[in-house]
């Protein structure tokens, strides 16, 4: 110690009242007692219980506040007495620390202690520091022990905080991976299409905007629109399931033809679009659509079954005019109607000209809304007549259109027009109601004929849920007899809502009214009909009739189809009997009824009237 510290602590000592140096401490009068007291305060004043051991760790003295604070005795304490206090868990580290402690020379260990005011158990750091004697040897611990339950409980806490804040930061994580993939998802989801994985329209629209975002030069892209022929009829006939097998095959064909050439996707229902982009692109497009309609032309799998589905192809280039990416999809459209009218899996390129026409079919359906209020429509009677006696035994009603600048409008165009108008419930409620009322006046002028009344109900016409009352209303108000009347439906009417068609059909039947299958043979599925739905006549189509005589495997068809509706009880029509060697044929092989021009073209009233007069005067002729 320097002689300025020797000062300087000596000035301490005096000013605090304590013997300026360790002898005079010691050996000053009353000295032991004081230092006693000074040891007492200082031991009982500080926040720690103190304690003293052998060198082996058996405590030998704890100072009051330890006696306090665990409610031991000095006797109790003694020895491993303190141990009883302390919490059973944390012995044996505890002694593990004490050996570890006698050979280091420190004992720094945790613990708890139980505490005599609640009996809690409370964590102590606990640390001693051995007295030695002049060989070094442990003599002695002197020790002390603190209460560190609020660091602990502080510790705890922070580490439940920490652990939270981890939970929360994993969740968070997580929560943002979730995000992050749905968004994924969302993406995905808006710019592709579910059931052929190809972009969809939106994706579409967007890839094209960009084409013709050409500032002002021409810009130099070609559309590709296909539509599948006959989709329709094979999701009618196989079902929906099925239809979509489809349209993912023929998406991933499609993707084989087009892969980095151009931009595919797939417009909704069985429309699929392709952008071609380039100088050449009009030659390139043309080349894809020649590709695809090769790549169709393999045969497809649904199911257990082959199918074949064409596609048509309407091609539309982008001129100077376009910038908008609305009128060259219109125009591409049109092209593929033009080439779809022009016959299963075509090509066509779009002109004005088709435009003009494509407007022509708008101008239609605009004019259909009008024919009706204006009186244009009317009907013809084409007689149904027996094979045997050629005699007429009903008449098939079929709608006229004659429209005052376009003339005739066929029925072929005016039902589509009509089904796409919304019009077709009050066209057939017309057509049914005329007929009707025409039947009743022959029925009373040639009651002798019993002439039966067919009438012709598109696909969309029963599925609409009101027809059955409408027929209902209509028997009803003009009393005409169910049981004279028969309704011809095609086969695609049993296929789009089987459920809702049969219970028409049913209904029909339950009024006492027959049921035809008109065109029998044309469609996918005719056979598995036939057992499921209330039919009574079947009419062969009249193609089946018109190569009859010149294909013999047609006339087996005829002549199959005849024995089948037989052996099923069921009446067989032959349709477009227009040669007399047909009916010849058609009556050899036993069909019961037949239709078509050479037994009567379809009539106006007045001149079927003519027919049925002589008829009803002479009796059936036989050819
Ligand atoms: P469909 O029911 O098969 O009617 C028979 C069609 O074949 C009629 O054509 C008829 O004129 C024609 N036809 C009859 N005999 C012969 C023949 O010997 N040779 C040839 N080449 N053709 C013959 P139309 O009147 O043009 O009707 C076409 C189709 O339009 C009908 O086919 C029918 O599906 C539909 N249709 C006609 N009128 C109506 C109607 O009032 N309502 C509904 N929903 N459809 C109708
Ligand atoms: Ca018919
Ligand atoms: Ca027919």
């Amino acid at each position: 110690m320097t002689e300025k510290q020797d000062e300087t602590l000596a000035a301490v000592t005096a000013k605090a009242g304590l013997p300026a140096s360790t002898d005079e401490r010691r050996f000053a009068p009353g000295a032991v007692e004081q230092t006693e007291h000074q040891h007492r305060t200082l031991v009982e004043g500080v926040p720690h219980l103190i304690w003293r051991s052998c060198d082996l760790g058996l405590w030998t003295w704890a100072s009051p506040q330890w006696l306090t604070y665990t409610g031991q005795s000095q006797d109790e304490s003694h020895g491993r007495g303190w141990l009883d206090v302390v919490h059973p868990q944390d012995h044996a580290h505890t002694l593990a620390a004490w050996a570890a402690a006698i050979g280091k020379g420190e004992l720094d260990v945790e613990f708890r202690v139980r505490r005599a005011a609640d009996g809690r158990w409370v964590w102590h750091h606990t640390t001693s520091l051995p007295l030695r004697d002049e060989t070094g040897r442990i003599i002695e611990w002197l020790g002390s022990t603190t209460d560190i339950q609020p660091y602990k409980d502080l510790q705890l806490r922070q580490a439940e905080l920490l652990d939270k804040a981890e939970r929360h930061a994993q969740e968070l994580e997580a929560e943002v991976g979730r995000r992050m993939q749905a968004e994924t998802r969302l993406q995905h989801a808006a710019y592709h299409d579910n059931l052929t994985g190809l972009h969809n329209r939106a994706w579409f629209m967007e890839r094209f905007r960009q084409s013709l975002r050409t500032n002002g030069a021409p810009p130099t892209c070609s559309l590709l629109f296909l539509d599948l022929d006959r989709f329709k009829l094979i999701n009618d006939s196989f079902g929906h399931p099925a239809g979509d097998t489809l349209l993912a095959e023929v998406g991933q064909r499609l993707q084989g033809c087009t892969q980095g050439e151009a931009a595919l996707a797939r417009l909704g229902g069985d429309e699929f679009a392709a952008l071609v982009e380039g100088f050449d692109s009009m030659d390139a497009a043309l080349r894809l659509a020649e590709r695809i309609n090769e790549a169709l032309r393999r045969p497809f799998m649904v199911g257990t079954r082959e199918v074949t589905a064409t596609c048509s192809i309407g091609v539309a280039h982008a001129m100077a005019g376009h910038s908008r990416y609305e009128e060259l999809i219109r125009d591409a459209g049109v092209a593929m109607y033009e080439a779809k009218a022009n016959g299963s899996g075509g090509c066509a390129v779009f002109t004005a000209a088709m435009r003009d026409k494509a407007a022509e079919a708008l101008m239609l359906e605009s004019d259909l809304r009008q024919a009706l209020s204006r009186g244009e429509f009317s009907l013809r009677y084409q007689p149904i007549c027996d094979a045997d006696t050629s005699g007429i035994i009903g008449v098939e009603a079929l709608i006229r259109w004659r429209h005052a600048e376009r003339g005739d409008v066929p029925p072929s165009q005016l039902i589509p027009a009509a089904e796409k108008a919304g019009l077709i419930r009050n066209l057939g409620q017309w057509v049914f109601r005329k007929a009707c009322a025409q039947m009743l006046v022959w029925h009373e002028r040639y009651p002798t004929l019993d002439l039966q009344l067919n009438v012709n109900a598109s696909a969309d016409e029963l599925r609409d849920g009101q027809y059955l009352a409408d027929i209902q209303e209509i028997l009803a108000t003009t009393r005409f007899d169910p049981r004279r009347l028969q309704v011809e439906v095609t086969e695609g009417v049993f296929l789009r809502q089987p459920e809702t068609t049969g219970e028409i059909l049913d209904g029909l039947r339950a009024l006492g009214v027959r049921i035809a299958l008109d065109d029998f043979g044309t469609g996918y599925s005719s056979l598995a009909y036939l057992s499921r739905y209330p039919v009574d006549t079947l009419k062969i189509d009249r193609t089946f009739v018109s190569d009859m005589l010149t294909q013999r495997r047609t006339r087996e068809v005829v002549e199959a189809i005849i024995r089948l509706g037989h052996a099923m009880d069921l009446l067989v029509v032959a349709e477009g009997v227009e040669e007399d060697a047909q009916l010849q044929a058609l009556r050899a092989s036993g069909c019961d009824l037949v239709q078509g021009f050479l037994l009567g073209r379809p009539l106006n009233a007045a001149d079927l009237e003519a027919v049925l007069d002589e008829q009803a005067r002479l009796g059936p002729f036989i050819t």
